[in-house]
């Protein structure tokens, strides 16, 4: 990892650094931060001569060869201080809410605007809405592209940014064409390294940003966090982590819940950690504890399957989706643990 003195390089300096590094075998990649450029080396960066050669440069301010297999999520990285941003709001300044519907049914879009209209009432910044469903049958609803001009119209409708999920190149195509903010990784596809570097390369110079769910068969830590990698290697460091519950399940619930990893990834990584309630347990009036808890674990948000009817929803909705009203109980709890949580982590530092 190059780290320059200054915010931005001229276009002459950084062809000198590509023209350094190519003579050693080794390819740049340029992650531009809000307050930083840096530059990941592909290649064998620990060759003697090329770290000498780059430290010589005066406008370098070093050279990292960070041993994690991790570089860019690591919270030594200096995209730690880059902040991801929506709708003017700072992820991780304060806790956001993502809400909506798991599918957005194409046959019934007024209970989606409904369901939007009570998500931002409710106080959610964000609306999610699944267009294209993973379904473990083929015969299930697989989703449908009608799905994503609801969503679309319900972002113009309620001015909230959107959240939606994405499964191949086509797909990441559309979503970003039509205006989707954050692409949806879900957990069956947390490990398909083609589709996470597909979507870095789509997203790279653009505002979107990445939900990266865990997949439910991922294994050790680390394996999450080099997912996230894969996409901010391609350029774009907008990614967020999503603890959404593991396999086994637990008895009476979906998945093995996760929340508390958010504060070992929060030791890791500088990313965002946004928890899933709603797929970690599978059941409605389970959901805000697990809120309450990813808030005390020291999350930076949650995103909640919320519907304004769930009797009348597909896909998970029926099951897993909450209420306006009880999202807003959630909303109002979340921010107080929250704050609880801040001013414990505040008084922690102070006594260490
Ligand atoms: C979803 O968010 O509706 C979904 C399918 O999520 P996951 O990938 O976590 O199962
Ligand atoms: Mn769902």
């Amino acid at each position: 990892m190059i780290i320059p003195k200054e915010a931005r390089l001229t276009p002459e300096q950084e062809q000198e650094l590509r023209d350094v590094t190519g003579e050693f075998g080794i390819t740049l990649q340029t992650i531009v931060g809000d307050h930083r450029t840096v530059f990941a080396m592909h290649g064998d960066e620990r060759h003697e001569l090329l770290i000498a050669r780059l430290e010589g440069l005066e406008y370098i301010q070093r050279v990292d060869t960070i041993q994690q297999p991790y570089k860019l999520m690591s919270k030594e990285n200096d995209l730690a201080s880059h902040k991801i941003r929506f709708n003017g709001n700072v992820i991780g300044e304060g806790f956001t809410v993502v809400a909506g519907h798991c599918t957005i049914d194409p046959k019934n879009p007024e209970l989606f605007y409904e369901t939007a209209q009570a998500v931002k009432e409710a106080g959610g910044d964000m609306l999610r809405g699944g267009v294209w469903k993973p379904r473990t049958s083929p015969h299930s609803y697989q989703g449908d592209a009608r799905g994503l001009e609801i969503l679309m119209e319900a972002k113009a409708r309620t001015g909230l940014p959107v959240v939606s999920e994405v499964m191949d190149a086509e797909q990441v195509k559309l979503v970003i064409e039509h205006g989707v903010d954050i692409l949806q990784v879900g957990t069956r596809n947390a490990l398909n390294y083609g589709l996470l570097k597909e979507i870095g390369r789509q997203i790279a110079g653009k505002p979107n940003g990445v939900l990266l769910k865990r997949s439910m068969h991922m294994g050790k830590l680390d394996e999450f966090i080099l997912a996230a990698e894969y996409i901010v290697a391609q350029g774009n460091p907008n990614v967020m982590l999503c603890p959404r519950g593991t396999i086994p399940a637990m008895d009476g619930y979906r998945n093995h819940p996760d929340e508390s990893i958010t504060v070992l990834l929060k030791e890791k990584t500088w990313a965002p950690v946004i928890v899933d309630p709603s797929h970690a347990v599978g059941k409605g009036i389970y959901v805000p504890y697990v809120c309450m808890a990813a808030a005390a674990y020291g999350s930076d948000g949650v995103i909640v399957e919320t519907h304004v009817n769930p009797r009348l929803g597909i896909g998970d909705d029926p099951k897993q989706a909450v209420t306006p009203d009880v999202l807003a109980r959630i909303i109002a709890d979340c921010k107080t643990i929250h704050r609880i949580h801040q001013e414990h982590s505040h008084r922690v530092a102070l006594a260490s």
